[in-house]
């Protein structure tokens, strides 16, 4: 359903335009007809039809070679709004943002233990109401959107096939959505739409290939190329959590044994520093009653020798992982964010050097490896680029 902000959006030439001024500008109109080939009365008349709609706004004025300036067309940033929605596990948090991902509106939810589709599809409602509550009169400012939610979601109908942590299944997010909202509406699952959120708003930005990993209490990671998303054959493209790194290893909550999931996660941290117990003279961490992936990062940064070997280990896990990763999509750039990803100073180093080590060609020894800098609303900011990868394209194809 294209609705509202999106019927903007119908010529396909309007959609040329508006990405050559999202990539290139402040680029004037002279430029953009030499640019996409098309006339310049064309673009001077399309170019009028988008300043009229408010998404390109005239900028300060171009450098002359010889003659009058030309006048320079920017994106009008601060002229539209879109939602993004974190959804879940624990809890719902919703921003409303510019094009910019400038946050302007913030709202957090915790979710019920006993969550049914209905009453979370509720939440969902009532968090992007409250953002939405002193712009509902801007309505036709507002684009859309965007859902990211976690576990395996049907992009296509914008349906949460299944929420593993909540035990849901099948919740027509994206329909039920649209109707209550009269708005485009895009779902995506959290891995993924944080990729995208990297490629707007963060480091993939002008990457030919991203992988954007993240390790928190789970394990996923986004595949972005040339910008775009790959949701592979049947949408588990990303699932690296489960890519298996010790046959004999521990169970994992998938029911295989040994998924990277199980050694690189925060729970996982904390469970293998209980587990060496036994072998430890001396840690901050025996005298704590339960430990948390936090607990040990702690202890790290207090100098306890155990913690720190116990984070560098974990570094050497997860550079064994991306190794792999390397291997199979040999991507530009990977990028690492979640809540281990906040002990970089202890895992960032074994990482490198773990990919030094095992990759096979010098160059994908190089494989540039960094830590996120979106902070926590990474995925909310990830669910809004839903929304700006359909209305803009980054890397030259045009979309409708
Ligand atoms: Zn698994």
């Amino acid at each position: 359903m294209q609705t509202g902000s999106f019927r903007w959006m119908k010529s396909l030439n309007k959609s040329i335009i508006l990405n050559k001024i999202l990539n290139s500008g402040p680029i004037s109109r002279a430029q953009i007809a030499k640019e996409t080939n098309l006339t310049p009365p064309t673009v001077g008349s399309i170019v009028k039809e988008l300043i009229d709609q408010d998404i390109v706004k005239e900028s300060t004025l171009g450098t002359s070679q010889g003659g009058r300036k030309p006048t320079m067309l920017v994106i009008n940033y601060q002229g539209f709004y879109v939602v993004g929605v974190d959804a879940g596990p624990s809890e719902i948090e919703t921003i409303l943002t510019d094009l910019s991902g400038k946050v302007i509106e913030h709202h957090m939810i915790t979710i019920d233990e006993k969550v049914t589709s209905d009453s979370f599809l509720m939440m969902l409602e009532t968090s992007i109401d409250i953002v939405l509550q002193s712009y509902w009169r801007k309505k036709d400012k507002i684009i859309g959107i965007g859902v990211a939610m976690h576990g395996v979601v049907d992009v296509d109908t914008g349906t949460s096939l299944y929420a593993p942590n909540l035990d849901l299944r099948n919740i027509p997010i994206q329909k039920s959505l649209e109707d209550r909202f009269d708005l485009m509406v895009k779902v995506e699952n959290d891995a993924r739409a944080l990729a995208l959120g990297e490629v707007w708003f963060g480091q993939g930005k002008d990457t030919e290939s991203m992988v954007a990993v993240n390790i928190g209490n789970g394990v996923g990671a986004g595949v972005a190329i040339n910008g775009k998303l790959y949701h592979g054959d049947s949408s588990i493209a990303g699932e690296i959590g489960h890519m298996t790194v010790d046959m004999h290893g521990k169970r994992c909550s998938c029911g295989n044994k040994g998924c990277l999931q199980t050694v690189i996660s925060g729970p996982a941290i904390a469970e293998r520093a209980v587990e060496e117990f036994d072998t430890v003279q001396q840690s901050i961490l025996k005298t704590l009653h339960s430990i948390t992936g936090l607990d040990v990062y702690q202890a790290a940064l207090e100098g306890d020798g155990y913690a720190i070997r116990l984070l560098e280990e974990t570094g050497e896990y997860i550079g064994i992982g991306l190794t792999n990763l390397i291997h199979l999509i040999n991507p530009t750039k990977i990028i690492i964010g979640g809540g281990v990803s906040a002990a970089q100073s202890f895992i960032l180093d074994p990482i490198i050097k773990t990919i030094k080590k095992r990759a096979l060609t010098p160059q994908a020894k190089q494989t540039q490896v960094v830590i996120s800098d979106l902070g926590d609303k990474a995925t909310a900011l990830g669910a809004v680029a839903l929304l700006l990868a359909e209305l803009f394209e980054r890397n030259g194809e045009v979309i409708i």
